[in-house]
């Protein structure tokens, strides 16, 4: 599966906890993330991530086009809900592909924990069915 991982960064902290936490699960996926989340990943874990832009440099663009490509299957998205962000319309477009694409997508910790736990056992593989069905 292709995971798309984004935090904010007043959340970068729980996202490096929680890549670290999940790691073995993650990393048998192939990862994406912006900029500075990658890099800040691939410093504290030995997951390997390929990184888009920053987030406020077109990350999240770059993520929405990998969606609507049908190239993603998850996003993992660590948002920061009190602080107003300069990307806020790249934000909204991101989510807005997700609801388009029916990519499943958390933008809490709370939603990140279910979902990893789901996606180990095997509840995101109609992901797999959808997309051979494409092919
Ligand atoms: P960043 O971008 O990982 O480059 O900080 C995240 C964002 O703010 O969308």
């Amino acid at each position: 599966m292709n995971i798309a991982l984004v935090a904010h960064d007043k959340k970068k902290e729980e996202m490096i906890h929680f890549s670290t936490a999940y790691k073995d699960i993650l990393k048998k996926h192939t990862l994406f993330a912006t900029g500075t989340t990658g890099t800040k990943i691939e410093k504290a874990t030995d997951l390997q991530v390929e990184k888009f832009q920053s987030g406020p440099l077109g990350g999240d663009q770059q993520i929405g086009a990998k969606i609507a490509e049908e190239k993603m299957d998850l996003i993992i998205f660590l948002r920061d809900p009190l602080t107003a962000q300069p990307h806020e319309p790249d934000i909204t477009a991101l989510l807005r592909l997700c609801d388009v694409h029916q990519i499943p997508v958390v933008t809490n910790l709370a939603g990140a924990e279910i979902v990893i736990r789901a996606l180990e056992r095997g509840e995101l593989d109609w992901r797999k069915i959808m997309k051979e069905k494409k092919d």
